[in-house]
Order: structure tokens, then sequence, then C-alpha cells
């Protein structure tokens, strides 16, 4: 449950916070009392979403993830007009799923580039005031697929498995300026990325996740508040799964 007030006046960055998990968890931030800069590549769909959180002092910006220029001045942006960052989500994400045989060097670089280059754009651009301030925290949305791996999508699990390694380095790294760094590896959850797959293979996969049902964008969602917020004040470095049970 969202605590009323837990982010008052706390500014914070959900990049992929037009849709899916990403505008959940900008909702359930902007729920708790933060101010939300939603970051994603269509401006009016980013615009949108800011505008439907709860709450007052939201902005967008499309910001390719990927551009690290683009990271860093979206960064500037947002602490210029709305204040200075002490919380970012790095939930930008795309497959280009295929056999490893068939793979195109663009199919791997575009999703490498994104989900895992992405958040290293982002926590390079915030890091340094997060530090100054000594206050931060920064959570990565990974996929269980980055932790057991999936035929077919080779790119996309290296790039969620790379998050795990950056997730435990930066929290290594900026721990003794009180700036955490934890990762949430999502299973199955119902969203435009999974419902490209259709009914029946959902049905299939449903078998494999001991809860018996597809996770929801707000599952997720709150735990990312939870590790954001105060409650979590001794936890870093983590990566935790939010997947009904699938990757035990
Ligand atoms: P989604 O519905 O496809 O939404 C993706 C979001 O990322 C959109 O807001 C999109 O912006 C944005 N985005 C894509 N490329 C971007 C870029 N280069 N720069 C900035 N923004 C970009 O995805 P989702 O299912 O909510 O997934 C969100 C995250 O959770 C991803 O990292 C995904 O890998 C991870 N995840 C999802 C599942 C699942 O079952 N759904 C499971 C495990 C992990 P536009 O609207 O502008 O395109």
């Amino acid at each position: 449950m969202t605590k009323t007030g837990e982010f008052a006046g706390a500014v914070a960055v959900v990049t992929g916070g037009s849709r899916g998990i990403g505008l959940a968890v900008s909702a359930e931030l902007a729920r708790a009392g933060a101010k939300v800069a939603v970051l994603a590549l269509d401006a009016e769909r980013a615009a949108a979403a800011a505008n439907s959180l709860e709450g007052e002092g939201h902005v967008a910006h499309s910001c390719d993830v990927a551009d690290s220029a683009a990271c860093r001045s979206a960064v500037r942006m947002v602490e210029k007009s709305v204040g200075p960052i002490s919380i970012l989500v790095n939930n930008a994400g795309v497959t280009r799923d295929n056999i490893l045989v068939r793979m195109r060097d663009e199919e791997w670089a575009q999703v490498v580039s994104t989900n895992l280059g992405g958040a290293f754009n982002m926590t390079r651009a915030v890091a340094r005031g997060m530090m100054k301030r000594r206050a931060g925290s920064i959570i990565n949305i990974s996929s269980v697929i980055g932790l057991i791996g999936n035929a077919g999508q080779a790119n996309y699990a290296a790039s969620k498995a790379g998050l795990h390694g950056l997730t435990r380095s930066v929290a290594r790294e900026l721990a003794s300026r009180n700036v955490r760094c934890n990762a949430v590896a999502p299973g199955f959850i119902r969203t435009d990325m999974t419902a490209a797959l259709g009914e029946a293979a959902a049905a299939e996969l449903r078998q494999r996740i001991p809860l018996d049902r597809l996770g929801e964008p707000e599952d997720v969602a709150e735990v990312v508040r939870f590790l954001a917020g105060p409650e979590a004040r001794y936890i870093t470095g983590q990566v935790i799964a939010v997947d009904g049970g699938m990757a035990m």
C-alpha cells in the first residue's frame, strides 16, 4: 500500500515511464508525494503519462537513454526545473528477440545499448549530485531472464545480467556517500512488451509460475517504491525477483 507523503518534496526520474511497468512506478511514486520526471522516446505519450499522475510538479521529457548526451541534458533540465534528483528508476527497455545464429548486429546492439547502456548513462548523469548531497536511491529494472537466460533472447538476457553487475558495482562505489543501488527482476508482467506473445503462450508460461498468475505492473511498482524509500535504508546491491516464484 502506498504511504501518502512518504516522498513529499523528493524528485524521481523514471525512464520508460510512459507505459507499462514504468507508468505504474511513476504513479506509485507520485501517490507517495514525489515529483516525477517521466522520460520516454515518444514525447506525447510521456506528457500524457506525466499529466495523469496524482499531485503537482511532474514533468516529461523525450530522451533516448541510449544517447549519453541526451541523458545528461535531461538530468540537467529536470534538476533545473523540478529540483535535485534523489530517486532514479532505470526502467526503459526493449526486446529484439531472435535465435542466436540469426541475431543481427543491430538487434544485439540496440538491446544492449538501451537496456544496459541506458542505465549506465542515466546513473552516471545523476551520481555526482546524489553523492554530493549524500542521498539517493537508484533502482534498475532487470528481468528474471537475466538470472536464468532464455532461448531466443541472448541479447536481452545479457543486457539484464549486465544490469546486475552494474547494480552491485554502483552499490559498492556509492555506498559510502549514502547512495543505494538495487535491481528488481520482474518475471512475466502484463504490458505491451508481453502482449505480443499472445494468449496461448501466456497460458503456457503461467504453468511455470508457482503463484499461478501473470504479474501486474503494480506488483513491481510497489517493490520499487519500497526500495526507493526509508524502509530500505539498509538494503543495497541486491537483485529482488518479483516473479511469482518463477525463478526459484
Ligand atoms: P513496455 O510496455 O514496452 O514500455 C517500454 C517503455 O520504455 C516505454 O515507456 C518506452 O517509451 C520506453 N523506452 C523504450 N526504449 C527507450 C529508449 N531508448 N529511451 C527511453 N525510453 C525508452 O515495457 P514494460 O513491459 O513495461 O517493461 C519495462 C521494463 O521492465 C523493461 O526494462 C523490461 O525489460 C522490464 N521487464 C518487463 C517484463 C514484462 O514481463 N513486461 C519482465 C521483466 C522485465 P515509448 O513509449 O516512448 O516507446
